[in-house]
């Protein structure tokens, strides 16, 4: 047989792909197989630099002062290039995630499309803070805030939705005036390549969108936070990492913003129409594999119903189909690396070690038709664990959860805050006043009722205690990726 040709995912320095002068990279490997897909040129300090130094040219020599819109009008014409090569999209992002092609089609891939809309809009309407002082010995001014683009902001983001995640920080980024250094996940490189493609096709200046690809510690991650050339970081990650890069950012004080990890509860009230919350909380336990930062990972059910929700909720996992990504009828996908899939793994024994009783699930499943290469897990529930118990503690980033009963309201309000992590929550009632009052006792960023990951461009994300720092979205975004200057003019 013939040896394929080796296809590279280069970098994108200043509106161009460098070419690898050598073979220094690796490997892009589709997880649901385990087969190489690709070569990736891993960026060295002087690729980084160039990338940099490109996107300070490019910002203070016009883009930052473009109008906004005509900066607004190319998100549009992004979108719409997306759209019109969304096939390729889906292609690359299943090939690097081994996501089923029907949820790429559904929600990653329009979902990057929403987000260049919808910040074209958000930008293109946004105003500025002005107040008319009143001194009281007659002198008036007028205060009035200008916002600024911060500058070259360091872009970087996961593996778990790499599109979506990403344009959700370019789109504002880009409205606002700024010029990005991108580094995606070294899982997940194709995307955000293919994107540079895109934003040259539409128009953007060379240099203000530039990719770098590599690790994190002693790689492109690192070269980046810790370039004097970078004015933020918008980062999207685990905890541990987020922590980091704080310590690497803080001798320059540039500013941050983190969306990191999540051990997000559901609360199951016995007043539930149950056919509508077991459907809303399988997807928040399964969808993507529980590779959202969103998923839920902590079920708490009054007692009264216990037994029933734990019945639908096994149900419903039993159904999801785990298989080819590019089969139209598969639900479900492998997790992203086997790495990843020996940090599950440790947590399933983990679980039994600890006295979980495994009402599904638990291990790996044989898929055969060469899938066994790939990185799969069985979609896990547990009953038999308390809030002390590390597996309930911990983010495991899989499709398992942990189901808890509890009796009164202000028990399950207290269990589901009982965790470092503050991102998101979701209440299951049909009382309308309970479902306020317990969305609005939990500390996190977003609190679901009765759904799960409805979201609104416009409204605030983010997360408290592990789970972040500031809050991306609508306005919460706008100020972010802005420094205002007050103008203070005595009349
Ligand atoms: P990760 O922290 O390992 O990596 C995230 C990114 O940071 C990658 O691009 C990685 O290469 C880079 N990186 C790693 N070390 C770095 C360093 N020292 N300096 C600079 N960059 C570095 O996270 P992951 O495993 O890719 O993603 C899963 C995590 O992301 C989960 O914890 C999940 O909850 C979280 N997440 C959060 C949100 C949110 O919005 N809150 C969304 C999606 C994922």
């Amino acid at each position: 047989m013939m040896e394929q040709p080796t296809r590279w995912i280069r970098n994108f320095v200043d509106g161009r792909f460098v070419d690898p002068v050598d073979s220094a990279g690796f490997d892009d490997i589709d997880p649901a197989t385990g087969v190489v897909v690709a070569r990736v040129h891993e960026a060295d300090r002087t690729i980084v630099d160039r990338a940099v130094a490109a996107a300070r040219r490019a910002v203070h020599e016009g883009w930052a002062d473009t109008p906004v819109r005509d900066r607004t009008d190319l998100l549009r014409r992004a979108a719409d290039r997306i759209e019109q090569r969304f096939d390729e999209f889906v292609a690359a992002e299943v090939a690097d995630t081994g996501k089923p092609i029907a949820q790429a089609r559904q929600l990653d891939v329009p979902r990057a499309i929403a987000n260049f809309r919808a910040f074209a809009d958000i930008v293109a309407a946004a105003g500025q803070e002005s107040f008319l002082t009143e001194l009281g010995d007659g002198r008036r001014a007028l205060n009035y805030a200008l916002r600024k683009p911060l500058g070259v902001v360091a872009v970087i983001v996961p593996w778990n939705l790499p599109l979506l995640l990403l344009t959700w920080k370019v789109a504002p980024a880009l409205a606002c005036g700024n010029a990005l250094v991108v580094k995606p996940s070294e899982e997940t490189p194709a995307t955000a390549t293919l994107l540079a493609e895109v934003l040259g096709e539409v128009g953007l200046p060379d240099g203000v969108y530039n990719v770098v690809h590599g690790f994190g510690s002693d790689s492109a991650g690192e070269f980046l936070t810790t370039h004097p050339g970078i004015d933020g970081v918008t980062f999207t990650g685990s905890s541990t990492t987020g922590s980091h890069v704080m310590k690497t950012v803080a001798p320059r004080v540039r500013p941050v913003s983190f969306e990191l990890g999540g051990k997000n509860a559901a609360v199951v009230f016995d007043d539930v129409d149950p056919a509508e919350a077991l459907d809303g909380l399988a997807r928040a336990i399964f969808t993507n594999t529980g590779q959202v930062c969103l998923c839920t990972e902590r079920v708490y059910v009054q007692r009264t119903i216990f037994d029933d929700i734990a019945a639908g909720l096994v149900e419903r996992a039993q159904q999801l189909r785990l298989g080819r990504p590019l089969d139209e009828s598969t639900t479900t996908g492998p997790l992203i690396s086997q790495e990843h899939r020996q940090k599950v793994r440790d947590y399933l024994d983990l679980a039994e070690s600890s006295g979980a009783k495994v009402l599904t699930g638990g291990g790996v499943p044989e898929l055969g038709a060469g899938l066994d290469g790939g990185a799969w897990i069985e979609p896990t529930l547990w009953t038999g664990l308390t809030n002390a118990h590390r597996v309930v503690r911990e983010e495991i980033f899989g499709p398992v959860a942990a189901l808890i009963p509890f009796d009164t309201e202000q028990e399950a309000v207290a269990l589901a805050n009982d965790t470092e992590y503050g991102l998101a929550a979701s209440v299951w009632t049909n009382d309308l006043r309970r479902g306020h009052r317990v969305a609005q006792r939990m500390n996190v960023g977003m609190a679901w009722v009765n759904t799960w990951f409805l979201r609104d461009l416009r409204s605030p994300f983010g997360g408290m205690g592990l789970s972040g720092i500031g809050r991306e979205g609508g306005e919460s975004s706008l100020h972010f990726y802005t420094e205002p200057t007050n103008v203070c003019v005595q009349l």
